[in-house]
């Protein structure tokens, strides 16, 4: 991207810089405090969620100092997509990797040298390097080095999940600048982690900022997994305002559901390992930039993808433990709009992980490698704890990283539907009864065998089916029996080894329910689907109608420049539109996400279709400043953008009705009618303007728009005098423009 960077002046507010640059109003929980100590030099270590906002947290700050912020960054695609996003707020940013020529590092050391550039992305392999070493030593000495922020600082530690060798040299770094400042930024929740990060990158008495995991724009629901449950996909997928990632658990699942959503018009695609690399790159890109709605994908798909506006995550199997669903589901919403994540749940993809646990084997020897075995399914039934719960989501979620929360979060299915509770205390003293006759030796499955009057050899081999409760249990299904030892566990009434094999043993609280001592409820997580009843914030009709075009706008913006869509307008800017419906650039410049960099860039194309809109809707423009003009004018020419309403407009013009008659039959004002046409000669759509305007009175406008200029329709009537009207100055000003 060519952008010219303007230099950029240290601001005094930070809220002003925060308007100014990135166009919002105000901070997310934590930014202020991390920004200020930021500032004071003092070392930070960041711990929030996905979508919390860390990037900003050195962003800013580097805009209000002297000197250049050396960003450690990972992930490439990461890289771009972030220096894109400050180079479309007009920030002076840009990176080195290994993906570029020598001539571009040339050019952009020499940018660097010369101050126009605030943020320095580097991967961490680089930073290393000799060359870029003495390349540092100069910017240390002729512009200084504001900080070192090291992005997804977890990679430093060998207890993380991403550990990268190279990341352990930023010591060296450290060593080398003891004077520069270092702010370090993770998702990772775990102290191990966190203790870690602080030694390897010698933070000195750093401000540690840890913010809550909960992420409260996110809506959890769990669904039983059933014959119709794809039909509900579908409807969740043509029901939701944007795009979203459904996770199977294998490639052939992936590839399936994928051609099958294709088949009912979803703009799918897959995503998993066993495609080829570029493909898998191209079918992210056309995700990242909203060609498709939809991408089907393993877990291979994720890391690294910064989309801010994913509206829904699907796990439409099992996840395989707790910290991935609340990665994957993290990557829903954000831009802290709301978002869902819905897991479908069937106890037949329990065995269906079970089956991947198994084949966890030592690859010389082929042996079981049974302490990861055990782990995994220790986590599985973490997993499967969670999908049965019938409390809090969250306080599930948010437990497994050691966080409490209190319940009753009023955005997860389990508080705003509660199950119904059945009791099921008579058939818990049979399983629990079932699990002493069988002298506490052997698992859930056995024992419900057992239950069920199995005639397997092991059952008959070992006598059990002369054990009393052989059998006593036939009139409920293998999966009833399941969800309720399950629940027994949960529940503390039973417990199991935790050796992997899970045998079942009593405990105190087990002879409570044996002896009628206590009760036992069980949540049916048979329901029907929530989501109809579900309070999503629906936009008006109307501004969904407006949210749509503006998105379409959006996307031929994003197209031009070769951008994803979310880089030009976030949903949550776009909804603000939408429901504010700014007609001026000056009210369009107090909706959050809109800074004054992209104001000028984008700014008159949205007003002018928001003010389209709002003709055809007969709306009266809210906070507008309108003068006696029709329209406001905007502050330089814009583009066209057609929709729908423009095309019929152009056909009955082509049938030869006049704007009059156009305007009579589509029960549109004239002046309305006047800017469709003036749009589409705009556009090039063959208009035929001498049946609209006689030709003489053509030459006089065009004289008139010769004299005054193409801007103000106000400028040029005023120069023609009352007799003509602003409709046809329109038309003719459109076919000047059209030809200059
Ligand atoms: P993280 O790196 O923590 O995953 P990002 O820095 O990518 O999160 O921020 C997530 C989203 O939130 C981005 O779209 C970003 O522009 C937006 N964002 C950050 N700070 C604010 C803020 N103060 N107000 C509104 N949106 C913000
Ligand atoms: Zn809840």
């Amino acid at each position: 991207m060519s952008l010219n960077q303007s230099p950029v002046h240290p601001v005094s507010s930070m809220a002003q810089a925060l308007k100014q640059y990135f166009g919002y109003d105000a901070f997310r929980p934590g930014q202020q405090q991390i920004i200020q100590a930021t500032i004071a030099n003092q070392d930070v270590l960041v711990i929030m969620p996905t979508g919390g906002g860390k990037s900003l947290c050195f962003q800013l700050p580097s805009l209000l100092e002297t000197g250049l912020t050396i960003v450690v960054s990972p992930l490439i695609a990461l890289m771009q997509d972030q220096v894109e996003a400050l180079q479309d707020n007009g920030i002076g940013a840009t990176f080195l990797n290994s993906t570029l020529r020598s001539t571009d590092v040339r050019d952009r050391a020499a940018q660097i040298h010369k101050g126009e550039i605030k943020l320095l992305y580097v991967a961490p392999e680089r930073l290393l390097s000799d060359q870029f070493l003495v390349f540092l030593d100069q910017i240390h000495d002729r512009l200084g080095i504001a900080r070192f922020a090291i992005d997804e600082a977890h990679c430093v530690s060998e207890w993380g999940h991403d550990f990268r060798p190279e990341y352990r040299q930023l010591k060296e770094i450290r060593s080398r600048y003891p004077d520069v400042p270092c702010v370090a930024l993770t998702a990772t929740a775990t102290d191990r982690v966190r203790q870690d990060i602080i030694e390897q990158l010698q933070l000195r008495s750093p401000l540690v900022h840890v913010a809550s995991f909960n992420r409260q724009n996110l809506y959890y629901e769990v669904r039983q997994k059933r014959k119709n449950s794809y039909n509900e996909l579908l409807q969740l997928i043509r029901k939701a305002n944007g795009s979203g990632i459904i996770y199977c658990l294998s490639r052939k699942r992936v590839d399936e559901l994928t051609d099958r959503l294709q088949r009912d018009g979803i703009a799918a695609l897959p995503y998993h390992a066993g495609m080829g690399d570029a493909q898998r790159t191209e079918n992210q890109t056309r995700f990242i930039r909203d060609d498709v709605q939809v991408m089907v994908a393993t877990i291979a798909f994720g890391m690294g993808i910064n989309k801010p506006d994913v509206r829904f995550v699907v796990h439409y199997d099992l996840p395989r433990n707790l910290e991935g669903y609340y990665q994957e589901s993290g990557r829903a919403g954000r831009d802290g709009e709301p978002a869902q994540c819905i897991l479908y749940y069937s106890p037949g993809d329990i065995k269906a992980i079970e089956w991947i646990i198994e084949q966890k084997v030592a690859p010389q020897t082929g042996e079981p490698l049974e302490q990861e075995q055990r782990i995994a399914r220790q986590q599985l039934r973490q997993v499967v704890g969670y999908a049965e719960s019938a409390i809090c989501r969250r306080t599930v979620q948010l437990s497994y990283f050691g966080e409490a929360f209190p319940g009753n979060c009023g955005n997860c299915d389990n508080c705003l539907y509660p199950k119904p509770v059945e009791d099921w205390t008579i058939e818990s003293q049979k399983f629990l009864s079932c699990v002493a006759r069988c002298k506490e030796r052997f698992g859930m499955n056995y024992v419900i065998d057992v239950l069920r009057g199995s005639k397997d050899k092991r059952i008959l081999g070992n006598g059990h089916d002369r054990l009393s409760t052989y059998g006593i249990g036939k009139d409920r299904s293998t999966d009833d029996w399941r969800v309720l030892g399950r629940s027994l566990l949960q529940q503390g009434l039973l417990d199991e080894t935790s050796d992997g094999y899970g045998i079942l043993k009593l405990n105190a609280l087990s002879w409570e329910v044996m002896r009628s001592q206590r009760s036992v409820q069980v949540a049916l997580i048979n329901r029907s689907s929530t989501l109809d009843a579900q309070t999503t914030s629906k936009l008006r009709a109307e501004a969904e109608l407006l949210f749509d075009r503006l998105r379409a706008l959006r996307k031929q913006i994003a197209n031009e420049q070769s951008l994803p869509p979310y880089q030009v307008f976030g949903d949550s800017s776009l909804k603000l539109m939408a429901q504010q419906q700014p007609c001026t650039l000056e009210d369009f410049a107090t909706i959050s996400g809109v800074g004054s960099y992209k104001l000028s860039q984008y700014g008159s194309r949205f007003v002018e279709v928001i003010r389209t809109f709002c003709e055809e809707q007969g709306i009266t423009p809210r906070h507008s400043t309108l003068s006696g003009l029709p329209f406001n004018e905007p502050a330089v020419p814009t583009r066209p953008v057609l929709s729908r309403t423009h095309f019929i407009t152009f056909d009955l013009h082509q049938t030869g009705l006049t704007p009059d008659e156009i305007a009579e039959k589509r029960n549109l004002r004239l002046t309305t009618v006047y800017e469709h046409l003036a749009l589409l000669l705009e556009a090039g759509h063959a208009i035929d303007l001498d049946t609209i305007v006689p030709p003489d009175r053509q030459t006089q406008m065009e004289k008139a728009i010769e004299a005054v200029g193409g801007l103000s329709l106000r400028a040029i009537r005023d120069r023609l005098g009352e007799q003509y009207d602003y409709g046809e100055i329109r038309l003719v000003r459109a076919k000047w423009r059209s030809n200059a």
